[in-house]
């Protein structure tokens, strides 16, 4: 039967080091120590598709935020800033050696936590963990400034040299979500090592555990003590610390636009710098000429990939009002023919979500949306039995300045709507406090690039959505984020400029 939870004994067998990692008293990453928090505190690490606790971690607090931030800082001054980036470019390939190596250990980890499926702890947390890795490790040795020639004149006949030098900006904070937990991680540390900072890394607290893991494959891997360092905790204890820490010059943060706001404040208020990595509520386009062929492809990578909770989830869907009914129709039967189950059954395809908080927060959208009047085609409630589970939900009838059309939801339910034109559709994509991503359906290359030049969102999909790739740059316009993650734009969020100018005598 559809849609009903599979209850048999998961498929994967568990590596006898996941099951050691579980049971072990997890401290915080601190130098090369493994420190309790300094308050004895810990929290439970729980299972989503179980609802039941599988480990502990410290609760970290500001007492513990602050020793990491000063081991940070050590590191920084001491042996770090002496490698050469060919070193630093060695250590980052030998850390990316060593998560391929434990990567089955990893990609269990994070599902047991996460609840995600295998298939994609595998594949994306630490597959593209790995990519990522590499491909930053090459910006190391390729970080350059310029030579600038200025009109400038000098007194007499002496001239002026000028130059520029890129500096890494110092201790970072890193502060990340539940979604992605070692992906997210590495895309915090990868560019930061690159350009020569060290870190102090806040897992989510509903998944810390491959963050700790990460943090010991770094020591494993010769990075030195102090240059990655992680604390476990909470967001308003740990978190708050962290953005609010004098020792810290960046943050890079994230999460959701809420948070964001308050990280992004405390950071200038005391002028380090910050990037923001937030929410969205993303249009997919579906012009009348689409494929049809790619309806199924586009519901499943775009709005039920990892469950929904996904920044850049496709949410809001438009469709052409001449193929709505096919479009809605062949969405609803494919979400009704998920199978749903644990992340460790390799045949599930629907997983729970991360947290008992994060399934009420969805299915109260949804129920309000019901309220509002919107008709619900598939889904609508939560998964049978224990667990986090919440039914992939497709819902029709919803007005423009409904809720449910204009606030991100990070569940796997999504509202599709029927436009009339061009100009309708992009004034209706674009009229949100978001900016993240969309993508536009179409077989007409002029249709394609008239969409997607006027469309206000930092990646645009064409017959696609939720591609990343580590050379892409990633990040949102207006409330969607300030900065952008991979390529070589990242490498500004971790790097100071100096100029320096040099009097050369006559
Ligand atoms: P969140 O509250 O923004 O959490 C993101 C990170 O910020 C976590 O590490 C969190 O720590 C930390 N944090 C929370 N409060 C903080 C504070 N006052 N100061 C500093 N750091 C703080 O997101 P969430 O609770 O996990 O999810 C809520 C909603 O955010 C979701 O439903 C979704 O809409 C959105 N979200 C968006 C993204 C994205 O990628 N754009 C990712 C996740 C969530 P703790 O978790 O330990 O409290
Ligand atoms: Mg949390």
């Amino acid at each position: 039967m559809t849609q009903e939870r599979r209850t048999e004994t998961p498929a994967i067998r568990l590596l006898p080091e996941v099951d050691a990692f579980l049971k072990r008293k997890h401290g915080l990453i601190v130098g090369d120590g493994r420190p309790s928090a300094a308050s004895s505190a810990t929290m439970a690490v729980m299972d989503p598709a179980t609802g039941t606790a599988v480990s502990n971690v410290a609760a970290g607090t500001a007492d513990d935020v602050d020793v990491a931030v000063r081991a940070a800082r050590s590191a920084l001054e001491g042996p770090w800033s002496s490698l050469t980036p060919s070193e630093r470019q060695r250590l980052l390939h030998r850390l990316a050696d060593l998560i391929e190596r434990n990567g089955e250990e990893l990609a269990q980890l994070e599902t047991i936590n996460n609840g995600k499926s295998i298939h994609m702890s595998r594949a994306l947390e630490v597959g593209g963990a790995v990519e990522f890795l590499r491909y930053m490790a090459g910006w190391a040795t390729r970080l350059e400034g310029s030579t600038l020639n200025l009109s400038t004149r000098a007194p007499g006949a002496a001239r002026y040299h000028a130059y520029t030098v890129r500096e890494p900006v110092g201790v970072v904070g890193a502060i990340i979500p539940w979604n992605f937990p070692l992906g997210m991680a590495i895309w915090k540390i990868g560019p930061a090592l690159a350009c020569g900072c060290t870190v102090v890394l806040k897992p989510a607290d509903e998944t810390p555990l491959t963050a700790l893991r990460l943090g010991e494959l770094c020591l494993e891997a010769g990075i030195p003590p102090g240059v990655v360092n992680v604390v476990t905790g909470t967001g308003p204890e740990a978190g708050a610390a962290l953005a609010a820490h004098p020792g810290i010059d960046k943050i890079a943060f994230t999460g959701s636009t809420e948070v964001g706001k308050r990280v992004g404040l405390a950071a200038v208020s005391r002028m380090a710098r910050f990037s923001l990595e937030l929410g969205g509520k993303s249009p997919m386009i579906m012009f009348p000429d689409m494929d049809s062929e790619l309806t199924g492809l586009a519901a499943n990578l775009g709005v039920f990939f990892n469950q929904g909770q996904v920044c850049a989830c496709g949410s809001r869907i438009y469709a052409h009002a001449s193929i709505f009914d096919r479009v809605v129709a062949d969405i609803a039967g494919m979400a009704r023919s998920l199978k749903m189950g644990s992340g460790l059954d390799p045949d599930s395809q629907i997983n729970p979500l991360v947290s008992a908080k994060q399934q009420n927060r969805v299915l109260g959208f949804v129920e309000r949306a019901l309220e509002d009047g919107a008709e619900a085609l598939s889904g609508a409630a939560a998964g049978d039995g224990p667990g986090y589970f919440v039914k992939p939900t497709l819902l029709v009838n919803a007005g423009d300045t409904m809720e449910i059309v204009r606030e991100e939801v990070f569940g796997p339910v999504v509202v599709a709507m029927p436009f009339k034109d061009m100009d309708d559709v992009i004034a209706r994509a674009n009229d949100t406090r978001y900016g993240l991503a969309a993508s536009v359906w179409t077989r007409d290359i002029a249709t394609a690039h008239a969409a997607v030049a006027r469309l206000k969102a930092g990646t645009v999909w064409v017959n696609t959505h939720n591609v990343l790739d580590a050379s892409m740059p990633f990040g949102g316009f207006k409330e969607s984020g300030i900065g952008r993650e991979h390529g070589a734009e990242v490498l500004n969020n971790y790097l100071e400029t100096k100029s320096v100018c040099v009097a050369l005598p006559a």
